[in-house]
């Protein structure tokens, strides 16, 4: 057993509370010990608070950590000790999606990352007591000091990169980038909106500044966020609560705008995603409020459009993580302008932060060791 230190929710609603826990030392053939260096809030975790989605609980959540490989079973081979690494979702590399190329849309997905366990029903992780907790959320549970994973989710990345703030490319920067390289893919000089300026939302703003594209129209319910997407190259700013956003998107796009990225994932921001394209636009549904809602959609308005629904921006996280990474380094995609850093100590106060809007990307620093 190692022994380590985990932010460990043993109730719905409830805070999380650190407490010493243990993960094994027997690794499984392909899987991986990673010391967790770093870890970011995702809007994910809360909904797991709340048990809007599972794993059950007492439950060890976090799902955007990076730390330094420190321990690989006999049959990996895709890292090593001493590695520094992004961790990210889970996929059973062996179905059609896995197959041929879109390991986020794993037949398994939900399967392999929500249930708090490993496929086969086991957990590494074991509180004071030795009761067993769930873990393994999306492949990792990096609010502990040390996790189990498997080296599918095990992404190493450069020496330049700044390892304690990478942890995010892991779930909210491959969901927005990806959904716009791999999923809207528009032209340069295409007009974008995004509905929804949180991490996923403003790493659609960066993304959409990659490719060239104008307008970007950054639509949001709070000015700080929106100012950060105008600083990121949001060309227009649409404040959510001010009014008929689709009039709004129209006043600056008078045939729709052709490609949207809706980042919230509520009934009416698809309606709004939707009612704001033009003829032959698309829209990407990439974030979730997970409650499993109904959306209305005027099928007029669905005629010669296309809505997709994208999980993680269905992405291959070893080769978009990498390539974030790379565009980060060049000044291309400074996610770093999203993230604000708390001792993990603290992650009651990142939490409120987070869900006041007041921080974008809260990062927890295991500094406790
Ligand atoms: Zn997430
Ligand atoms: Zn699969």
């Amino acid at each position: 057993m190692v022994t380590t230190k985990a932010a460990v929710l043993r109730d719905k609603a409830a805070e999380f509370a650190l407490e010493d826990i243990s993960v094994t030392d027997e690794l499984r053939p392909d899987e991986v010990r990673v010391r967790v260096v770093a870890t970011g809030i995702c809007h994910t975790d809360l909904l797991v608070r709340d048990q809007i989605l599972p794993p059950a609980l007492p439950a060890v959540l976090g799902h955007e950590g990076s730390g330094i490989v420190e321990a690989v079973g006999i049959a990996v081979d895709t890292c090593a000790v001493g590695d520094r690494v992004v961790l990210a979702p889970r996929s059973c590399g062996r179905c059609a999606n896995c197959r041929s190329g879109h390991p986020m849309h794993c037949a398994e997905w939900l399967h392999l990352n929500l249930r708090g366990r490993r496929a086969d029903g086991s957990t590494a992780y074991r509180d004071a007591a030795g009761a067993e907790l769930n873990g393994h959320f999306f492949g990792q549970s990096s609010l502990s000091g040390h996790v189990v994973t498997q080296q599918r989710s095990v992404i190493t990345i450069s020496d330049e990169a700044p390892l304690d703030l990478a942890g995010p490319l892991g779930c909210g920067m491959i969901a927005g980038a990806g959904a716009v390289f791999n999923v809207l893919k528009p032209p340069p000089g295409a007009g974008v909106a995004v509905i929804g300026a949180g991490a996923v939302g403003l790493a659609g703003v960066m993304a959409a500044v990659v490719l060239g594209c104008a307008p970007i129209i950054a639509v949001d319910l709070h000015r700080n966020r929106l100012d950060l997407a105008a600083e990121l190259g949001a060309t227009h700013l649409i404040d959510a609560g001010a009014g008929d956003v689709v009039a709004a998107v129209k006043r600056i796009c008078p045939d729709g705008v052709s490609f949207c990225l809706d980042a919230v994932g509520l009934p009416q921001t698809v309606h709004t995603a939707m009612s704001a394209l033009a003829m032959g636009g698309a829209a990407a549904l990439a974030g979730s409020s997970g409650t499993g809602q109904d959306a209305a959609i005027n099928l007029a308005q669905m005629m010669g459009r296309t809505l997709h629904g994208v999980i993680e921006g269905d992405s291959v996280p070893e080769l978009l993580i990498p390539q974030l990474v790379d565009l980060h380094l060049a000044g291309r995609f400074p996610f770093d302008k999203l993230v604000r850093t708390y001792p993990i100590e603290e992650i009651g106060v990142a939490v409120r932060d987070a869900e006041t809007g007041r921080t974008v990307k809260p990062v927890l620093l295991h500094t406790w060791r």
